[in-house]
């Protein structure tokens, strides 16, 4: 990452989000999206892990939050998600219109009056032709300019290394929540808290237990998300939403009754907890046995060393 504030005059800065690693046509859009922005001095392009597995404190995240100006973030993940998780991790703003919003997002969080966040959902199409294309409209738009702490050198985008592993954790769209806390009642395991005004937050994230999204089914705005979640129902889709479309919570799912099923969920990760802290508890120890220990020293004295 280069040194030293760029205040880069009527420059759009653009953020894609790689895919978790494994996934070789993803790389490949990911790779010509990067090469179609490459040379284009009217914008500051970084490239950073996985948006929803990045660390509140680690360089991709303190990147994010050091950008000024209008930002467009292209991820693999629904736009409401990838909205939230920013705004989890203290990267404010409204979010802009574009091509990945469905029309149920026209009414988008934010003031007015806040720079844009404009997120690009880069599962919706194979080519990048649709991405450049709309990321030049955006760069046509009278845009705050970019102010980045680390620009991009000759033309070529910025990458920051972050070592990150794949996490799973709730994200809270709060234009839905009501905040009633049944979230902060129900789940187990401590992962929600309140702030100073007693708004429910995710305060223990990688407290959650993977692969359990009980407390998205109980939530009775649809506002608990898991963007990694294969139900477009609990990873965001905001064309799902009991409070909009009047929806009763059992229409939301496949199965019949999410109450159910979220405490089957909650049991089972208490189980394996459970399981866990058992597994743990039996494991022989790393450290030699006393009998071993006095082993040991007894050879050492008959080195004499
Ligand atoms: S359950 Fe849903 S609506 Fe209620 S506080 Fe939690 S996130 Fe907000
Ligand atoms: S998914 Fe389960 S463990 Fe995670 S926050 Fe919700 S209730 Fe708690």
């Amino acid at each position: 990452m280069g040194a030293g504030k760029n205040m880069a005059n009527s420059k759009l800065a653009v953020v894609l989000s790689k895919d978790r690693p494994g996934q070789s046509e993803h790389e490949i859009l990911e790779r010509k999206i990067l090469g179609g922005l490459e040379g284009r001095h009217d914008l500051e392009v970084t490239v950073l892990p996985h948006l929803y597995d990045l660390a509140n404190d680690g360089p991709g995240m303190e990147f994010l939050r050091s950008v000024g100006g209008d930002l467009v973030v292209l991820t693999w993940l629904y736009p409401r998600s990838a909205y939230w998780v920013l705004d989890a991790n203290g990267v404010k703003g409204r979010l802009g219109p574009t091509i990945s919003l469905a029309e149920e997002e026209i009414d988008v969080p934010g003031n007015p009056g806040e720079r844009a966040i404009w997120c690009l959902d880069l599962r919706n199409q194979k080519r990048p032709d649709p991405f450049l294309k709309e990321i030049n409209r955006i760069a046509s738009l009278a845009v705050e300019p970019a102010t980045v702490a680390a620009g991009q050198i000759n033309g070529r985008p910025n990458w920051i290394d972050e070592p990150t592993a794949p996490r799973w954790y709730p994200v809270i769209d709060f234009s839905r929540c009501g905040n009633c806390l049944e979230c902060l009642n129900f789940c187990l395991f401590g992962v929600f808290g309140t702030d100073a005004d007693e708004r429910p937050i995710v305060e223990q994230p990688d407290a959650c237990r993977s692969g359990c999204p009980a407390c998205s089914r109980i939530c009775p705005e649809g506002a608990i998300m898991f963007p990694q979640h294969g139900d477009p129902a609990i990873a965001g889709d905001p064309r799902i939403s009991p409070k909009d479309l009047k929806l009763d919570l059992s229409q939301l799912f496949r199965d019949s009754d999410p109450l159910q099923i979220a405490e089957a969920e909650r049991r089972r990760a208490l189980e394996e907890r459970e399981r866990q802290s058992r597994q743990t508890a039996e494991k022989p120890s790393e450290l030699p046995r006393k009998g071993s220990l006095d082993d040991l020293v007894d050879r050492i004295d008959d080195m004499d060393l």
